[in-house]
């Protein structure tokens, strides 16, 4: 199953895909984490790409088509994939087209969660992050068990910085055009499935279920 999860930063696809990779058994790419681990570890590809981030900032296509084409190619995308995060450009969407005709492959589902402006920004506000293991929390709709510990692995909790308030902003702002213009792009081709992304996370993902396994059109 080859599928692509859509939505503005703060939509829950992070939260999504967790849930969707642990039933469907394919791997989770996600290339804001990829980037994110490229940084931490101080990669050519990192120090490329913190600058753009820290601000905001989409990183190139050139350099963000570069990694996703690797990492498709690797072993455990046999079965399928679940992209998180990519394409967010055009340029992007059409470097995956080609891709995946070179890989004799096709997309399944292309699934946006669609959640408003005001949402995104108290769900971005409020999100904490496993520095062990990437899980993600809310400090009000999803908190841990215990304040700042990660319920899957004792990790400690912490903010991403481009998740300060004076980023976010920014952030949303750049995305808002290049999603506008992606949804266009999957809607012709009939691709675009739309989940209503407003609503708690399990009903999110029961909804995003039933897309993937066919039962809803
Ligand atoms: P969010 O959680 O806000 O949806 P991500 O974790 O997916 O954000 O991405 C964090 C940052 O990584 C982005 O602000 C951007 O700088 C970079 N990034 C991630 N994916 C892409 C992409 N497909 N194209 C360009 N830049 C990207
Ligand atoms: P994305 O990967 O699209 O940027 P995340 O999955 O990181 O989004 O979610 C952003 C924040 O919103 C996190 O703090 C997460 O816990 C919270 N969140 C995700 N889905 C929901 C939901 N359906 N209702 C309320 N909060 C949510
Ligand atoms: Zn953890």
């Amino acid at each position: 199953m080859n599928i692509i999860l859509m939505g503005m930063p703060g939509a829950g696809k992070g939260t999504q895909a967790a849930k969707i990779i642990e039933q469907l058994n394919i791997p989770h790419i996600s290339t804001g984490d990829m980037f994110r681990a490229a940084v931490k570890e101080q990669t050519p590809l990192g120090v490329e790409a913190k600058s753009f981030m820290d601000q905001g900032q989409l990183v190139p296509d050139r350099v963000t088509i570069g990694i996703v084409r690797e990492r498709l190619a690797k072993d455990d995308c046999a079965n399928g994939f679940l992209l998180d995060g990519f394409p967010r450009t055009v340029p992007q969407a059409e470097a995956l087209d080609q891709l995946l005709i070179d890989l004799n492959r096709e997309l399944d589902h292309v699934i946006y969660i669609d959640v408003a402006m005001d949402e995104l920004l108290r769900r971005l506000t409020g999100r904490w992050i496993c520095r062990d293991c990437g899980a993600t929390y809310h400090a009000v709709f999803a908190p841990p068990e215990k304040e700042g510990v990660c319920d899957h692995c004792g990790g400690e909790l912490y903010q991403r910085e481009d998740d300060r308030a004076e980023t976010v902003a920014n952030r949303l702002k750049v995305n808002f055009e290049q999603t506008n213009h992606l949804l266009a792009y999957y809607e012709s081709n009939g691709k675009l499935e739309r989940v209503y992304g407003a609503l708690p996370i399990d009903e999110v993902s029961k909804h995003i279920l039933s897309v993937v396994r066919g039962t809803v059109s």
